[in-house]
Formats: structure tokens, C-alpha cells, sequence
């Protein structure tokens, strides 16, 4: 097999507003991540870990260094039908596991917006899913991982065998080492279908109220937020509620099991091939129709609820924003920046509500907003709280002066964050600062993380355009 190089590309984040030109080197054996290590320390730089680039920000790009892409380290090595425990390479994409999984009737306890996200980098950041008021985090359906450390030892870690690098590691945004083998547990489902409700929320509170009221019985709930819409109907949206299928409930849904079926089309009506969306959705943005397309969507609220409930596959509930590919390239040339904070409950619809007002006032209103419940977790750089979070797409102007000025304001509304007890997400993250590293996780852990990163990755080889901005 032939030895990988390291090749001069652009390495940027999903948002294509941070990253810049880096050396990459895309290993496929776990021997050739310890031999980049020694050859980078040997040569006095440092890395970046990286896997699908699906972070917004600057979480996996190193601008001017080098990154290992670990894509192509991307074989489930084993599934078992009767306990449905995966174990995956790094690379093993969510989509990779679902096809794989489906078909016995299982699927990802856990999963993002979009199935592009490899196992590595899920856990590393740790992510939620649409349920993380009910399972939790990502983390939480590990059962094991193999950690690559920078010095070369590979361990076997579990929450019994080592708990503090266990909770560290996932969630500790490639700081400690490199994931190279991850041992996940996925759920029984009874059908290929859910049954999904619309429901029309008037405003923030309505929203959530609904959130409060459903969450003990529902089994994943979502709120698309009209972020344009001001005065009574600030924080309007469509709830939408998915409860999996008991057994026997929906025999016909167990055709579904078929992984096509589950899939994303790649066509519109069979005929329009969906990469030609984005520059229709480009137009819409660049020439100023999100209220309008965004009120077209509330209005289609009411139809929606009318027919509720209704069947939808597990992909098509959630994996909606991979219906139009490459979707981001509708905020070039400036990119797109996401702002998710995460507010503890007493404080959320007045936090929530001064925000979206504060992005009215700033004149960055986002185009997206999507607002989700949670709760916390024991992992050690959580971003959960026991709250709320509302993640919102602002497009990046190109001018620096604009440049200048969101970030300004996404500071400002940082600060209202964390002066309410609220934490942040470093996948979307792309504007805190090393004074609020602290702020964000409270002194105890970040002594405790730091003291971690000492013993596993003293010299610092491992080190990401945010891991430098936040000081670690
Ligand atoms: C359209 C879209 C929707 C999304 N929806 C959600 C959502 O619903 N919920 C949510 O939580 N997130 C969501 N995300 C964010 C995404 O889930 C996270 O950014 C995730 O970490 C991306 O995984 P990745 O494989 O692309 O990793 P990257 O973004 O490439 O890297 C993420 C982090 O993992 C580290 N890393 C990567 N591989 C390894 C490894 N093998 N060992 C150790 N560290 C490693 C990197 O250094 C980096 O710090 C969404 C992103 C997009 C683009």
C-alpha cells in the first residue's frame, strides 16, 4: 500500500470563514499516525486532528500547520447483530453506521444534523442529537475507545479503566490524543419510520413551553425558529416531535430497514438534481428574501400541523440538512458563522429572547435558528446544560469592517451568556476568547483539563486554530 504524503491544501471549516493553507497527511493505519507524531515532533511543529471538517469554526483547521485528516480510516471493523455494539475507525462516518446498522433493526442512539460526521470527531466534540434532554451526549453510547497518545502509547480507555481520561478525551476537542478505534452502542428501533408531529409555536415562550410539556414522552424534539420575525411573534417556529414505533406498531415500516429507503434523495421530484439548489438559496440571501422565505415556511406550519402526525423515515427526520448539498455555499464568498449558546432553564427565554433582539439591532439577523433541549452531562469540556440551546447561521459580510462588527456582537452576546451560567459549543464556536475558556467550564475543570493535556501531550503537539485562540 502505498506510504501517504503530506500535500499542501486549503483547510478550512464548514463555515468557510476560518482555516487557511496547511499541510495534510491522510493516514490509514494507526502505525502512520505514530509515525507523523514522532516526525512532527522531531521537527519541532505541532498537528491538528481532523475528521469530516464538519465543526463551523476553526475546531479541526490549523492555518499555516499540519493536519491528519483521518477520513480514510473509515472501516467498521465489526457489528454485532444480537447487542448492536459497533467498532469503528475513526474515520466511520454517521451515515457509515446507519446503512450498516439499519438493516438489523438498529440505529445511532445519537446523531448531528448532518450524517457526514466521523465517529473521531463526534466524539471529540462530543455532540447531541435531537434527544439530548433524554440519552444525552454522544459519549454516552461509547464503550470504549483506543487513544493514540503524541508519545506513541496506545490505550485502551473505558469510564471504569481510567474515568478522568475517559470523560476528558470525549469532548476534549483532540487535545489528549488521537481516537483510533471506537467501540459504540447503537439502539433497537422496531421500525424504519418514526412518527413525526408539526406544531406551530407563536413565539419564543410558546416554544419553549412546548419543549417543557413534551419532553417526558416525547422521543426527540426540534424547533425551527423564524429569527426575522420581530414585536408578539419574536421567536416563532415550527416544533417538530418524533416518537420511535413500539414493536409490532408498524409492520410496514420494517421495509424501511432497506438502507436506500433511509437515504437522502439526490434528486428533487426525481428530476432536478439537488446540488443545483444552493445558488437559488444563494440568490434568496444575497438579495435580501429570508423574511419572505422564512414566512413562506410558518405559514406551511399550519398545513403541516393540520396533518400531523405523519411517518417519516429516520434519515429524512434527521438528516434534513444534508437534503441540499453543499447548502453552506449560499453564504460565499463570506461564509457563515453558527452561534449555539447553551442557557441553564430559569434564564432562557430571557436570555434567548435579548439575543435574538440584540442580532435585530446589530443588523445580523440569522438566517437559520434551531432551538433544542438538554441536559447535563459528566463529560469533562461539556457544553450541556440543564437549559436550552438556539443555534443560529449568520452570514459572515465580506468587508473586514462588517468581519469586525459580527464578531463584536457575537461577543456581546457571549458575555449576556455566561453572566446567565451559560456554556458553548466548540464545534460552533468561532469567537470566544482565552479569558472566557474558564467562564465557559468554571476554574475546577479547565485546572483539571490543563493538568490532563500536560501529562498525555506535554510538548503540545496537538494544537488546533481554536485550541491556540482559547489558550490550551
Ligand atoms: C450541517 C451540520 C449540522 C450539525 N448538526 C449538529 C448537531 O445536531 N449536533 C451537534 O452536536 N453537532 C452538530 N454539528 C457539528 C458536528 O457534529 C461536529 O462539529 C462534529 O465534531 C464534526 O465531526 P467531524 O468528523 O467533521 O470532525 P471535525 O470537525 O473535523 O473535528 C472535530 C473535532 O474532533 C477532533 N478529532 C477529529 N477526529 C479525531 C480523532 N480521531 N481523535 C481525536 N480527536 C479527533 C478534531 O481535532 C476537532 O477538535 C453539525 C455540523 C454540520 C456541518
Amino acid at each position: 500500500m502505498k506510504t501517504p504524503t503530506w500535500n499542501d491544501e486549503q483547510v478550512f471549516g464548514f463555515g468557510m470563514a476560518l482555516g487557511g493553507p496547511a499541510k495534510v497527511l491522510r493516514p490509514t493505519t494507526v502505525e502512520q499516525i505514530a509515525d507523523a507524531f514522532a516526525k512532527v515532533k522531531k521537527d519541532g511543529g505541532s498537528v491538528a486532528l481532523r475528521g469530516a471538517g464538519c465543526s463551523y469554526g476553526d475546531a479541526s483547521t490549523a492555518k499555516g500547520g499540519r493536519v491528519l485528516d483521518l477520513t480514510a480510516m473509515n472501516r467498521i471493523e465489526s457489528f454485532d447483530p444480537t447487542t448492536g455494539v459497533a467498532v469503528c475507525q475513526p474515520g466511520v462516518t454517521v451515515r457509515d453506521l446507519w446503512r450498516r446498522a439499519i438493516g438489523y433493526g438498529y440505529w445511532p442512539k445519537v446523531v448531528s444534523g448532518t450524517m457526514a460526521v466521523t465517529m473521531g470527531g463526534a466524539a471529540a466534540m462530543n455532540i447531541h442529537g435531537k434527544n439530548n434532554y433524554a440519552l444525552g451526549p454522544f459519549g454516552e453510547c461509547v464503550k470504549s475507545f483506543d487513544l493514540l497518545t503524541p508519545s506513541g502509547q496506545q490505550l485502551h480507555v473505558t469510564a471504569e479503566s481510567d474515568p478522568d481520561l475517559f470523560h476528558a478525551a470525549i469532548s476534549g476537542f483532540g487535545m489528549l490524543g488521537c481516537m483510533t478505534r471506537l467501540e459504540i452502542q447503537t439502539k433497537r428501533v422496531h421500525s424504519g419510520r418514526m412518527r413525526v408531529y408539526g406544531i406551530v409555536a407563536q413565539d419564543l415562550e410558546h416554544n419553549l413551553q412546548i419543549l417543557e410539556d413534551m419532553h417526558g414522552e416525547a422521543d426527540y424534539l426540534v424547533s425551527w425558529l423564524d429569527l426575522h420575525a420581530k414585536g408578539i411573534a419574536l421567536g416563532r417556529g415550527i416544533m417538530h416531535r418524533a416518537d420511535q414505533m413500539k414493536p409490532g406498531e408498524d409492520p410496514e415500516g420494517l421495509r424501511y430497514f432497506e438502507p436506500s429507503l433511509q437515504d437522502v434523495p439526490l434528486k428533487m421530484f426525481g428530476a432536478v438534481p439537488k446540488g443545483w439548489l444552493w445558488p437559488g438559496m444563494w440568490c434568496a440571501l444575497h438579495f435580501g428574501q429570508v423574511p419572505l422565505v422564512n414566512w413562506l415556511k410558518f405559514q406551511a406550519g399550519s398545513r403541516e400541523q393540520k396533518h400531523s402526525p405523519y411517518l417519516q423515515t429516520h434519515g429524512a427526520f434527521h438528516f434534513l440538512l444534508d437534503y441540499v448539498p453543499r447548502w453552506q455555499w449560499m453564504t460565499k464568498p463570506g461564509g457563515l458563522l453558527q452561534f449555539q449558546p447553551f442557557v441553564p432553564k430559569a434564564e432562557g427565554a430571557r436570555v434567548l429572547r435579548k439575543l435574538i433582539e440584540m442580532c435585530h439591532d446589530a443588523q445580523h439577523v440569522p438566517y437559520l435558528g434551531v432551538l433544542k433541549k438538554h441536559r447535563p452531562d459528566k463529560f469533562l469540556m461539556t457544553h450541556a446544560v440543564d437549559g436550552y440551546s438556539l443555534a443560529m447561521d449568520i452570514p459572515v459580510p465580506t468587508s473586514q469592517k462588517g468581519r469586525e462588527s459580527l464578531w463584536r456582537h457575537c461577543r456581546e452576546m457571549a458575555e449576556i451568556v455566561l453572566e446567565a451560567g451559560g456554556r458553548f459549543y466548540y464545534a460552533k464556536d468561532a469567537v470566544l476568547l482565552e479569558s472566557s475558556f474558564a467562564r465557559v467550564h468554571g476554574e475546577d475543570a479547565v485546572a483539571k483539563f490543563r493538568a490532563l493535556k500536560q501529562k498525555w501531550d506535554p510538548e503540545r503537539l496537538l494544537q488546533t486554530d481554536l485550541s491556540r485562540r482559547l489558550g490550551v
